[in-house]
This record gives C-alpha cells, sequence and structure tokens, in this order.
C-alpha cells in the first residue's frame, strides 16, 4: 500500500497485524529489525531447528499466538523469551506475562519465522484423535446447536471446545498428516468406523461409539453447509478449510445406508500435487516417446486406466509443459480439480446442461489450440474430440479402459469409424500407480520361481538374487508401504497399428503388434521396479489387475 491511500478502502490488508501495516507504510521490511536493534532486543532471523517447549507453548491459545505473531521460544533465568514480530506492540506481552505467570523477555524475529514455527508446533498432534476418543467415552456434551462456527481453522482450539468438534478436527488434521485422499465415516457394526486412504488403499483408523455418529455426521454436513434435516436422500458439498497457513478443500458426498449414514471427504490438497512429465516416474524413453507425441500440433492423445490411477495427474502435467504465452489451452472437466496457471478450465454443470460436448462446442468457438477434455464418456463427445484433432488441435483425455490397446476397441463399440481413429489418434497411454516399498522397514528376501514367473523376471537379473519387501513399522502403520509411483505403457498409433485399427480393432492384436514393436508393458515397467527394489511383486499384480501381458 502506497502511504496516503485510504486504508478503509483496503479492508483484508486492514486486517492484518498493525506491524505489517507500518512496515509497508514506513516502505521498508527491515524497519521492525532496525526498531529492534535500536531497543538492543536478541534478534533471531529464523526459529527453525530450536527445541521449543511443549510446555510453554501449549498454556498460550494457537488464535492468540497467530493474530499476534508472538511464540515463547525458551526458559532461561528465570525468564521466558517469546519471539515478536513487532517490538513496538507490547500489549500481547503484557497478556502473555500472565499466561505463562512468568518475566517475559523479548526478542525480535521476522513475522515469516515466527508464523512457520507457530504452524509447525501446534500442528503436532498426531495420534491425538485416539486419545479423544477415548476421554469423551463417559462425556455427552451435545454440540448440535452450534450453527455459528464460520471459520474453520483446523489448528484453533479455541473454536474447538465442543469435544465432537475437536474430534472431527483431530480425524481431519491427522488423515492429511498421514497423506491421506479420503476420510469414510461409516456405521460399522455396534460402532462407528473411520478410515483413511492412504496411497490408494483403505486403512481403519479410529472406532468411535455409535453416539457419536449423529453428531459427527451433523457436524460434517454443517460444514459443507448440507441440509442436516435431509437423512434419506444422498447429498453433495464441499468445504474449504484452513490448516495454519494452507488452504485444503474436501469434496463431501454423504449416502443413506443400512445403520445410518455413509460420508466420505475427498482431500483436495493443493499442496499435495507434484505436476511435471519428469516427476511423475517414466522410464526415459517413454518420457520422451510422449513429450514427441504431445509436441504434435494436432491429433488425439489418450490416457486411460481406472479412477485413481494418476493419469489427470498426467494429463495436468502434459499441459503444464505445453504452456506458453503463444498457445491458448483450454479444459473441459468433472470438477475442476486443480487450478491451473494460465490455463482457461470449465467445470462441467449438469444442472445447467453444460456437460463435456456442449462444454467442449464453446471451447472451439474460443480459438483454442490445446484441448483437454476430462473424460470421454459417449459418442458426441467423442465426435467433437475427433472432429477437434482433425482440423489442427491437439486433443488430450482420458477413457476407462485396462489398458492402451482396449481404447481403441472401446471407441469403435461406442460407434466410431475405424478411418476416423486411425487418422485422428496420435497415441495411447495406460497408467496405474503402485505403492512404494517403506524405506523404513526395507528388506529382501529370496522369491520363489513361482513369483518370479508370475511378474515375467528372471532370478540371475536380480540384485544379489533377492527381491525386497517392507516388514511394517510405525512410518507406514505396519502396511510396508509408503508413497506411490506410477507405471506405464504408450502406445504410439503409428502405421502398423493405424493398418489394424481399420482392418480389425482387436484389442488382443493390436497388444501384439504394439509390443512386437517395442512397447514395454504397464507389467513390465512394474517388474522392473520390483527388480530395482521399489514396489513388490504382489502390489505390480494388483494394481495391474485386469491387463493382459
Ligand atoms: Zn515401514
Amino acid at each position: 500500500m502506497i502511504a496516503g491511500d485510504d486504508p478503509s478502502k483496503y479492508p483484508q490488508e486492514a486486517k492484518e497485524s498493525d506491524e505489517l501495516l507500518r512496515q509497508r507504510v514506513m516502505g521498508g521490511g527491515d524497519f521492525s529489525k532496525n526498531l529492534a536493534e535500536k531497543f538492543g532486543m536478541p534478534i533471531y532471523n529464523s526459529l527453525a531447528g530450536m527445541q521449543l517447549s511443549r510446555e510453554q507453548y501449549k498454556k498460550v491459545p494457537y488464535s492468540f499466538a497467530k493474530k499476534h505473531v508472538v511464540l515463547p521460544i525458551k526458559e532461561e533465568n528465570g525468564a521466558i523469551y517469546v519471539a515478536v514480530a513487532d517490538p513496538l506492540n507490547l500489549e500481547p506481552l503484557e497478556e502473555l506475562r500472565l499466561m505463562l505467570d512468568s518475566e517475559i523477555k523479548a526478542v525480535y524475529s521476522p513475522k515469516d519465522a515466527i508464523m512457520n514455527a507457530i504452524n509447525e508446533c501446534y500442528n503436532q498432534e498426531l495420534g491425538a484423535a485416539s486419545q479423544l476418543i477415548a476421554n469423551m467415552a463417559d462425556r455427552s456434551e451435545d454440540d448440535r446447536g452450534d450453527g455459528a462456527v464460520e471459520v474453520y481453522d483446523l489448528l484453533d482450539d479455541r473454536l474447538a471446545q465442543a469435544p465432537i468438534i475437536k474430534l472431527l478436527n483431530l480425524i481431519i488434521t491427522e488423515a492429511i498428516q498421514q497423506g491421506a485422499s479420503d476420510i469414510h465415516f461409516e456405521p460399522f457394526e455396534d460402532r462407528m468406523r473411520v478410515r483413511y486412504r492412504i496411497d490408494g488403499v483403505l486403512q481403519n483408523r479410529h472406532s468411535p461409539a455409535t453416539e457419536y455418529q449423529i453428531q459427527l455426521i451433523t457436524r460434517i454436513k454443517v460444514m459443507s453447509r448440507l441440509d442436516i434435516a435431509e437423512h434419506r436422500l444422498p447429498q453433495d458439498g464441499r468445504i474449504k478449510l484452513r490448516m495454519g497457513r494452507r488452504e485444503i478443500d474436501f469434496r463431501v458426498s454423504t449416502v443413506p445406508v443400512a445403520g445410518g449414514e455413509r460420508i466420505v471427504l475427498r482431500i483436495l490438497d493443493k499442496g499435495n500435487v507434484s505436476l511435471g512429465l519428469d516427476k511423475i516416474g517414466m522410464l526415459p524413453n517413454i518420457l520422451q516417446e510422449l513429450r514427441s507425441l504431445i509436441a504434435q500440433p494436432e491429433g488425439i492423445v489418450l490416457a486411460t486406466g481406472p479412477t485413481g490411477s494418476g493419469k489427470t495427474t498426467t494429463l495436468y502435467s502434459a499441459i503444464c509443459e505445453l504452456y506458453s504465452d503463444e498457445t491458448n489451452i483450454m479444459t473441459i472437466e468433472d470438477p475442476v480439480e486443480y487450478n491451473l496457471k494460465g490455463i482457461a478450465q470449465i467445470g462441467v454443470q449438469p444442472k445447467i446442461k453444460l456437460d463435456f460436448s456442449a462444454g467442449l462446442r464453446h471451447i472451439l468457438r474460443q480459438d483454442p489450440d490445446i484441448i483437454m477434455i476430462g473424460e470421454i464418456r459417449d459418442v458426441e463427445t467423442a465426435d467433437i474430440a475427433i472432429q477437434a484433432a482433425l482440423t489442427g488441435h491437439l486433443v488430450l483425455s482420458t477413457l476407462h479402459t485396462n489398458d492402451a490397446p482396449s481404447a481403441i476397441t472401446r471407441l469403435v463399440d461406442m460407434g466410431i469409424e475405424p478411418y476416423l481413429l486411425s487418422s485422428s489418434l496420435v497415441g495411447i497411454f495406460a497408467q496405474r500407480l503402485v505403492r512404494c516399498i517403506c524405506l523404513g522397514c526395507k528388506a529382501t528376501y529370496v522369491p520363489l520361481d513361482k513369483e518370479l514367473q508370475s511378474i515375467g523376471l528372471i532370478r540371475d537379473n536380480l540384485i544379489d538374487g533377492k527381491l525386497f519387501h517392507g516388514e511394517g513399522c510405525g512410518l507406514c502403520y505396519d502396511t510396508g508401504y509408503k508413497g506411490r509411483h506410477g507405471i506405464y505403457e504408450l502406445m504410439a498409433v503409428n502405421n502398423a497399428i493405424k493398418k489394424q485399427i481399420v482392418k480389425s480393432p482387436d484389442a488382443v492384436e493390436l497388444r501384439r503388434i504394439a509390443l512386437e514393436g517395442g512397447m514395454i508393458s504397464l507389467i513390465q515397467h512394474g517388474a522392473e521396479l520390483v527388480r530395482q527394489g521399489v514396489t513388490t511383486v504382489a502390489e505390480v499384480l494388483r494394481a495391474s489387475k485386469g491387463v493382459e501381458e
């Protein structure tokens, strides 16, 4: 802000601390630091790595620390040292004196350093959800009248006095910390069951007593602005939550089942996606081939695989790589999950008849160069996609088939003429995500012949004749796996494939020709990862179920 501007025009900025405001008016970020130096205050440019005493900061509410940008950092000679970002703001120090019941000594730290330390301190509540469920056993507070809570900062204790709110906050915080993609709340026998999907697999976490079921469900419905009185019909909603500085979106789905309602929170954590074709684990020669396919000015590139196989992330990565000031890239998606910088993304809205095919028609009037279609579900969308590809556009889309060759069979079954496919398709890839062996408990073993045969590995090619697996540890919640890695097969639509499409679009025959031409199959890529000790035979077979070798 420039000095002399009317601050009331900037309601958001005016909310920030006076310290920041003053810095902006003075036109210098070092103002507070200079002041601190003049006052003779010790200066800590970073608080990273300091052993902060939980005992002390726990006495200070998160909301207070965040609002005033203050944090107790150490105790020495009977005084508690508090990091402050604004040497002139003495009031909170007075309050801290009372809260901590001790002499306070102020030290200066930059605002960013203090905020990072605050987020880190108050974030360490692992396992707290289980503890709370145990403590709640004989309490019976009811917080159903609590519709007024509108600010959902997960770390803010002040807003979470009611146990049910606290419990839900802890569950969500824990799920995010453990890297879950979904949280399931469901009635289960005589209790409720809370499960997290981590690395693609559901894992049991909590089982609160049934009496909390309705309260938890009501709370989630309030947060996602759903009708709390409606128990018979499925509902969809959204929640936006803050966790310290991170903003996280959730998609909420409720469905009535026997014994109550089932709720799934899908976590759409923008901080969790790493986009970039070189970051998603493709073999170098597949990566190079895919790059040459998407570099073509026109044609269709298809990604296949079941839901959750990472194909959208791959297409997003491709789009980000193609983005430049000279291209117009537009997408139609259901829904838009991540906002990509500089890309015009349209979400389908069935209620107003904006579906894939309608959206696609509008996009074509917007002079696009590259178009991404979230999914080809019907012949209408397929038709427009092919017309777009034949008239000078690069089209990227996904299709729900097991492997690359089956995509062609599926499109012909939909009613697309084979000659149109052979002239518009440039490449199809299939992909799956396999879980990686946990590095905390990775160990070698000597595999049986049968196991090696099931994935086409030869004992002589193994490292010291052995394979790897995870034995289970605290890091991986005893699953033996942590993190995921993509496996890919890429079928370039070359002349031999084109000929076969027109002759007979048979998936088995197409697959044979592709493999003859040097295609590396999903399972072959998986087998190589098994050999290197990245994943296991069982995991590759699980992920690639239904795929022909
Ligand atoms: Zn482990």
